[in-house]
């Protein structure tokens, strides 16, 4: 009888809990995912693959930063939500804008120009 049944032996595998990034709540160390935010855990490492905890700041196999900075998390969401197109579109309106308003200053300011008269000639 060879019954194939490799026991894994993990002695107090769950001893250490697994601290939410988002919202600081205990979860074991098995889940992917916050029980209570339902926020990943864990976070691949875009450097070299290496699946660290999300509560880690840099990545334990090379050490490079997991987690962009505030103004680069900023940036990504603000031209994730402006496409290029939509800037450069908004750009060309405000220019296209300001030459008719310059125009029409420009016409208002400009004195009517009388036409001409016939001065009188004999
Ligand atoms: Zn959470
Ligand atoms: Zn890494």
């Amino acid at each position: 009888m060879s019954s194939g049944r490799h026991d894994a032996t993990q002695s107090g595998a769950t001893e250490t809990l697994l601290v939410c990034a988002k919202c600081g709540h205990e979860n074991p160390r098995g889940n992917q995912k916050c029980r209570k935010c339902d926020a990943h855990l864990y976070i691949v490492c875009k450097q070299c693959g290496q699946l660290n905890e999300r509560v880690a700041r840099a990545c334990t196999a090379c050490g490079k930063r997991l987690h962009a900075t505030a103004w680069r998390q900023f940036r990504k969401k603000w031209i994730k939500r402006y496409s290029l197109v939509q800037v450069l579109v908004l750009i060309v309106t405000l220019a296209v804008l300001f030459k008719v308003t310059t125009m029409i200053i420009d016409a208002l300011s400009k004195p009517t120009e009388l036409p001409m008269v016939e001065e009188d000639k004999r």
